[in-house]
């Protein structure tokens, strides 16, 4: 499978921590980053009510001219109708945190996650679009709105992307749309393989175990603390205890009656000075 080759830029200034090397290695049999993820800076201000950045203005803030299949600009500032992600000219997308790093931090989330799936559903819509990316303007119809979990759920509502960034899925109804736009079912089982690793990480999972089934959690915590108190008797008992043992075996002990036979030449040789004095 020839593998898809994406570039990533950063527009303007994230006001947060992102860890571009988690992108970089992400290892994926159907894309590559092509070079570094770059920086770039705004030369305009908002054109929209909302302060955002209209699609006009950010097909001149993205650069026109790279090396891969297809540019993913990321950036912190407002994008038209207030969409997380939209598709631009010349097969360019914009991916915008305002918003959506609040809704990331407060379910915990990585903020990488979100890149990751926008890459994701871009290469499906890249492959099943002749391998080109539309406009968001040019409807294509590939989302649907109700909320599933998957790949291509609409979001309308932008909170709900929170459903599709730990283990995210394609569903079925999808699937067979994709298929039906002649995308390979390797490239379709690979990709819902690799999406699987998109996930919260492990400390999170169990945090948000542990309240939604406290009960359970404290059941398992006793059964866990007893098996570990059964380990470190046995483990005294088998090793430890023989140690231990061998070792007092091996410290040199005088026999009682030789101390008799000392402490008797002692007090002879006392009496003798005595006698003598
Ligand atoms: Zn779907």
């Amino acid at each position: 499978m020839k593998k898809i080759k994406i570039n990533i830029g950063v527009i303007g200034y994230l006001p947060f921590e992102f860890d571009r090397t988690k992108i970089l290695n992400w290892e994926s049999e159907v894309f590559e980053i092509v070079g570094d993820i770059e920086d770039y800076h705004f030369n305009n201000n908002s054109d929209t009510m909302e302060w955002g950045y209209s699609d006009e203005i950010l097909a001149r803030e993205l650069p026109n001219q790279y090396e891969g299949d297809f540019f993913v600009g990321i950036t912190y500032v407002p994008i038209e109708d207030n969409f997380y992600a939209r598709r631009l000219s010349n097969n360019r997308l914009i991916l915008s945190y305002f918003e959506m790093f609040q809704i990331l931090k407060c379910e915990n989330i990585p903020v990488e996650n979100l890149l990751l799936r926008v890459l994701y559903s871009s290469i499906i819509v890249y492959q099943r679009n002749e391998q080109t990316i539309p406009k968001t303007t040019d409807w294509i119809g590939f989302t649907h709105d109700d909320t599933r979990g998957c790949l291509f759920d609409m979001n309308g509502n932008k909170s709900d992307v929170v459903f599709s960034l730990d283990s995210p899925t394609i569903c079925d109804k999808c699937i067979t749309n994709i298929r039906e736009d002649k995308v390979s079912d390797n490239c379709i089982s690979t990709i819902k393989k690799e999406i699987q690793k998109i996930k919260k990480e492990r400390f999170y999972k169990i945090s948000e175990f542990v309240k939604r089934k406290p009960v359970l959690s404290i059941v398992i915590s006793l059964i866990f603390g007893v098996l570990v108190s059964l380990t470190a008797t046995v483990i005294y008992e088998i090793f430890l205890r023989n140690m231990i043992n061998a070792q007092h075996s091996n410290v040199y002990t005088p026999c009682p009656s030789n101390f008799t036979n000392v402490s008797a030449k002692v007090i002879e040789a006392d009496s003798i000075k005595d006698s003598e004095l």
